[in-house]
């Protein structure tokens, strides 16, 4: 049983995401795709991207952490790195939210130095309010306001993972969204 007021819909989010699909299809027409998804925040956003991607494609994952419940450390940890060779690929790194924008500066680098053919970011919500480096996002699903946000692969403490929608995440509201 799946409960709370979503801020954003199944229905709009499958909307763009088939938007952000067909933008990616036709801008890679004719090329090979590595999508990498970063691990665990955009096991959901992926899996329904890659649904909906018309160009060939491999998929890889990298695991990475840098918050505690609603607050960043600071600092991004890979607890398990890319395994395929990125090298001469043309790569899509798929995150979940970009807030200050320091780990996708920080896992852009990781990816870069393996010299890849090109890079590009595709971030299903992207939250300006405390953004600390400046980071060019190629796809973008959603602006949204500065509020934490959980469900589609989002978490708070590793819960509501699983709930179809975005919802905002109150303290007290805990209990009321059960996932
Ligand atoms: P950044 O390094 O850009 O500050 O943070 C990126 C990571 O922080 C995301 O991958 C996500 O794990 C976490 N994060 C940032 N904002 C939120 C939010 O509103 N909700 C959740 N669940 N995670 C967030």
């Amino acid at each position: 049983m799946i409960t709370g007021k979503p801020f954003l819909t199944v229905e709009q989010i499958q909307r763009r995401v088939k938007e952000l699909a067909a933008q990616i299809s036709e801008d890679y027409e004719g090329k090979e795709l590595l999508a990498v998804g970063i691990l665990k925040g955009a096991f959901m956003f992926l899996s329904d991207m890659a649904k909906l991607i018309q160009v060939p494609m491999n998929v890889d994952f990298l695991v990475a952490s840098s918050y505690i419940k609603t607050h960043t450390t600071g600092e991004v940890v890979i607890h398990a790195d890319i395994r395929e060779d990125v090298k001469n690929k043309h790569v899509i790194l798929f995150e979940d939210i970009v807030d200050t924008g320091l780990t996708l500066q920080y896992l852009k680098e990781v990816v870069l130095s393996k010299k890849p053919a090109s890079v590009k970011i595709c971030t299903f919500l992207n939250k300006k309010a405390h953004r600390q480096v400046h980071m060019d996002l190629d796809y973008v699903g959603f602006d949204i306001p500065d509020e934490f946000v959980v469900g589609y692969g989002l978490d708070y403490d590793n819960r509501f993972r699983n709930l179809p929608y975005i919802a905002i995440f109150k303290e007290d509201s805990v209990d009321n969204i059960k996932g």
